[in-house]
């Protein structure tokens, strides 16, 4: 609490050794390298002390969602390729290739802004093809692919490095879809080889390929959630161990006696009882501690789980200790992470709140300070 950028008790705690820890455990399993999925804030944990973090531990390549999480790591002194996967738009591509990154082109009309800016600044550009598998998302469907990537090879000015798709639905280890678009890739990927080109590196796998679908590892994999230590789905058993990178704590800040019948919160939604111990926690749905967690999610408090009690506020919630329940100003209190015998893992606090952990963990704002502990002393910050 002594932290001068913030006087607030509310802390993320990162610990990049498990970080470090996933990418070893990732590596081991599929035998590929790696590309380390850092968008969103590196999935809340921090995107620079993050990708500093992976570096240091040998990380093959970084991948982003936007030119600007790219442009931040290369000012932050990155030096590993970088792939912004997601679509470009024309006037952006001088940015990417005045800051080396690696560009996802996804339709011939792209390739030709890329090799066109590319072709101005005298400097080639690196790309990575994006094939439409099944997300209907960006990319070229995979049954157009032969015309683009003719174009790509004629490029002068675009070097391809990368092949690649997306997967819908790699977090169900038995879904039908994913072979579907594995085949559909392969298919593509076959042109370059009907063409007497170079096979560039293909890479398919996401954190649901790496820990499901040994076949979807290719030539690289892109795990995102997985380095984090988190499943993308509860339901999956993970093959290899993780170790959960990121906990959230915070203090008690107000203790009181709520009365039997007293509503607690805004709407006054729940009622109390019997005369119970309820305590005011200061953090609320502007940090990103979400709102849909009202009177369903818990906390550890003493190393005890606490029901949250009423509507979530923008920056306090209230929980309930029972009756006979203890707990003193400024105690800590722990809302993703472990304390005393007992955790709660951001799979649970997404089940409660009726999402997915890749929400919680991004919603997680700026306006909680973030610690590291785990990582190399020289690279501290
Ligand atoms: C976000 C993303 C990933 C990582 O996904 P996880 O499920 O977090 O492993 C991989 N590839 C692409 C194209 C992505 O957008």
């Amino acid at each position: 609490m002594s932290d001068p950028l913030s006087q607030r008790p509310t802390r993320i705690r990162v610990d990049l050794g498990a970080i470090g820890h996933n990418l070893d455990a990732i590596r081991a399993h599929t035998g590929r390298p790696v590309m380390g999925i850092v968008k969103a804030n590196a999935y809340g944990h921090g995107l620079v002390p993050v990708a500093r973090h992976l570096e240091a531990r040998g990380v093959e390549q970084l991948g982003v969602a936007f030119v600007e999480e790219g442009i931040a790591l290369r000012r932050a002194g990155i030096r590993v390729p970088i792939l912004v996967m997601g679509g470009i738009f024309g006037r952006q591509a001088p940015e990417f290739i005045a800051h080396e990154l690696e560009i996802t082109v996804s339709s011939i009309d792209k390739l030709r802004q890329v090799e066109a800016a590319a072709e101005q600044l005298g400097r080639p550009a690196t790309v990575h093809l994006k094939i439409d598998t099944g997300m209907e998302r960006i990319g070229v469907h995979s049954y157009s692919a032969a015309p683009f990537i003719e174009a790509a090879l004629a490029s002068r000015w675009c070097r391809i490095k990368g092949i690649y798709s997306h997967l819908a639905c790699a977090d169900d280890p038995g879904h039908p879809m994913t072979a579907r678009q594995l085949e559909r890739f392969l298919e593509a990927c076959a042109h370059f080889e009907r063409l007497g080109a170079p096979m560039p590196l293909r890479h398919l796998a996401n954190s649901g390929g790496v820990l499901h679908f040994p076949e979807t590892w290719l030539d690289l994999v892109r795990p995102g959630i997985a380095l984090y230590g988190v499943l993308p789905d509860p339901a999956s058993r993970p093959a290899l161990p993780l170790r959960p990178a990121l906990a959230l704590h915070s203090r008690v800040v107000y203790f009181k006696v709520v009365r039997a019948g007293a509503s607690v919160s805004y709407g006054a939604s729940w009622h109390a009882a019997t005369d119970t111990r309820v305590v005011t926690i200061p953090i609320g749905y502007g940090d990103g501690w979400p709102r849909a967690l009202s009177s369903r999610g818990e906390v550890l408090v003493r190393g005890i789980r606490r029901p949250i009690v009423g509507r979530i506020c923008m920056d306090q919630f209230m929980v309930d200790l029972g009756p006979q329940g203890t707990a003193y100003n400024e105690d800590e209190v722990v809302l993703i992470g472990t304390q005393g015998g007992e955790s709660i893992r951001v799979e649970a606090v997404a089940k409660a709140a009726g999402t997915i952990p890749y929400e919680i963990l991004t919603g997680l704002n700026e306006r909680i300070p973030r610690e590291y502990t785990g990582g190399e002393p020289a690279m501290a910050g």
